[in-house]
């Protein structure tokens, strides 16, 4: 389905991502799970064909993202971290125009739209500005925008940051009910929310992959053996001749003065996971005129397993990599990353950025549609959930508003149209060059006009 080889991405001399590898099979939930800064949301870029690679190829179906990029995303729908929403239209409006966007069948919009949104349980917002939505519901029209296109995969990149915990639940809930319908690929810092949704995980790390398994497998291979941790007074030469009855059983021990009350006697001893040797071991040390202090067993979590498979030296990347255990504050450090990667992104892509822009606004000035704010601006919003039809008209003058509105529908109609139309050429523009850094449009796929 997708096979990314020896993916890289150099910003100067930093590598975002160092020659990455896997392979997308039909029909599963992939939990793509990193620190913030391993190289994710780079991937998921590159992946849907929105970044150039430094180095290596992404196939989809056989067609190669660069080489064939219109037959190449037809496959592929993406929620990206920061959803390209434009919050002056209404959930209805934005996404006829990205099915128009999209090239889907001009005589299906109406009927793809109502399917998406029923799907998402957007149908009863489909008449309110999006920036009147709740951050859950727009994450929802994000997600719906994503299925326009009937893509068989679809691409989430940390779809549930900034959620509260019953949004997080619904989204989830969402996110596995389309697992039923398509292949989905989701990124995640937090490896509960993987292990809940997905039965396919690829660990990212430092920009290169560090494990992939099913989580079973993962679980199996990685916590398949247990610690038990004994506090001993007596003399060293005495508690290894007690280890030695039990030699059989275990899979090595350490033994060395105890960390906090170094009179004592520390002892590690590694076994496997269903094997029991306190009972065996407590006798051998008391024959052997030892004292047990304390006995306990630790069994490593999957959770341990990520944060040693995502270990750094690099004090960044460990304050990212505590962040993921939950010891500081999540937000904090995904903003603070966010931040860094929002100001590096925009540097990088002015241009690209100012072109996209363009098209946007004149498409908003024709249309009286307040240009696309952007999200970033949107995420200040307060977040409660949707206000009444009166909160949010609130102000304006109801009489006035559908004439306005009557006046406009027109006028909008058109300037989708040419929107789109001018989306389109600067995709086929911007496909027809490789080049390295480029940021390329989301939305159009540069399909047939029909
Ligand atoms: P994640 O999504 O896993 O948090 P990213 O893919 O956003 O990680 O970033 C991977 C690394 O690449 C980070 O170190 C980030 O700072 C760097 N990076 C991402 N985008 C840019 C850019 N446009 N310019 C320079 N460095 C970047
Ligand atoms: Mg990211």
């Amino acid at each position: 389905m997708i096979e990314v080889k020896g993916l890289t991405k150099k910003y100067g001399d930093h590598y975002a991502i160092n020659h990455i590898d896997f392979k997308v099979e039909r029909g599963h939930i992939y939990g793509f799970l990193g620190p913030n800064g391993a190289g994710k949301s780079t991937t998921m870029n590159i992946i849907t064909g929105c970044l150039a690679a430094t180095e290596g190829t992404v196939t989809i179906d056989g067609h190669d993202i660069y080489d064939e990029p219109i037959e190449a995303k037809r496959g592929i729908g993406y929620l990206p971290e920061i959803p390209p929403l434009y919050v002056e239209m209404t959930p209805y409006e934005y996404l006829d125009f990205v099915a128009r966007a999209k090239g889907v069948d001009k005589g299906l919009i109406d009927e793809k739209i109502e399917l998406v949104m029923r799907e998402t349980g957007i149908t009863d917002m489909q008449d309110r500005l999006i920036k009147n939505l709740s951050k859950g519901y727009r994450q929802r029209v994000g997600i719906a925008q994503a299925m326009l296109g009937d893509p068989e995969v679809i691409i989430l990149d940390e779809p549930t940051v900034g959620l509260d915990p019953k949004q997080i639940i619904e989204i989830r809930d969402l996110i596995k009910r389309l697992g039923a319908e398509h292949t989905v690929i989701l990124s995640s810092h937090i490896l509960s929310e993987i292990s809940a949704v997905c039965d396919y995980v690829i660990i990212i790390a430092r920009g290169r992959v560090v494990a992939q398994d099913s989580l079973e497998n993962l679980a199996r291979h990685y916590t398949s053996s247990a610690t038990v941790k004994v506090e001993i007074k007596g003399a060293e030469g005495m508690v290894r001749m007690a280890v030695d009855t039990v030699k059989d059983s275990i899979l090595g021990y350490d033994l060395g003065a105890n960390k906090d009350e170094p009179q004592y006697l520390q002892l590690d001893i590694s076994v496997p996971r269903d094997t029991d040797i306190r009972e065996a071991l407590s006798k051998a040390l008391v024959e052997n005129g030892c004292t047990i202090l304390s006995m306990t067993t630790e069994s490593l979590s999957l959770e341990d397993v990520f944060l040693e498979l995502t270990k750094d030296v690099d004090e960044d990347e460990s304050a990212s990599i505590a962040a993921t255990a939950g010891n500081i504050s999540d937000e904090e450090a995904s903003a603070d990353s966010l931040a860094g990667d929002i100001k590096a992104a925009e540097e990088e892509t002015e241009e690209e950025v100012e072109d996209i822009e363009d098209i946007v606004f004149d498409a908003a000035d024709l249309s009286g549609v307040s240009a696309a704010e952007n999200s970033a601006e949107a995420q200040d919003e307060p977040q409660d959930e949707p206000h009444d039809e009166s909160d949010a008209e609130g102000g304006y003058d109801a009489v006035d508003e559908a004439k306005l509105e009557a006046a406009e529908a027109a006028e909008k109609a058109k300037a989708l149209a040419e929107a789109d139309a001018k989306m389109k050429k600067s995709e086929q523009k911007k496909s027809n060059k490789k080049n390295d850094g480029e940021y390329h449009s989301l939305f159009s796929i540069g399909g047939d006009d029909k």
